[in-house]
């Protein structure tokens, strides 16, 4: 079974936007659930919530990016760097498909 490039963003947009329900979803009724009662577990759910928080935002950009790259696949922008219009390597297009920045500019980024 070949899966095209389309295939492989639409599948893992799909998974992002579900990821991204499932964490989203239990975060907004926990703020009156016994904060400061007990201080060990307040601050383990503290905790809890900020990685939740930094999950989401990450999965979040990469949702962007899969949408990005979605929208440069339509337009024939696909595999060039965003920011300097370089091309992207397709070594890192094949890990990373969903790639919009050359590896020079993502790491400025
Ligand atoms: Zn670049």
């Amino acid at each position: 079974m070949v899966t095209t490039i389309a295939e492989t963003l639409a599948i893992k947009g799909e998974e992002l936007e579900a990821a991204l329900a499932r964490i989203s979803a239990p975060t907004g009724d926990q703020g009156g659930i016994s904060f400061g009662k007990r201080v060990g577990e307040g601050t383990s759910m503290a905790v809890d919530r900020i990685s939740l928080v930094a999950a989401h935002e990450r999965l979040q950009v990469m949702l962007a990016d899969v949408r990005r790259a979605q929208a440069k696949l339509i337009e024939g922008d696909y595999g060039k760097c965003d920011r300097c219009r370089a091309g992207i390597p397709p070594e890192r297009l094949e890990a990373l498909p969903w790639a919009t920045l050359c590896v020079g500019c993502a790491g400025r980024r």
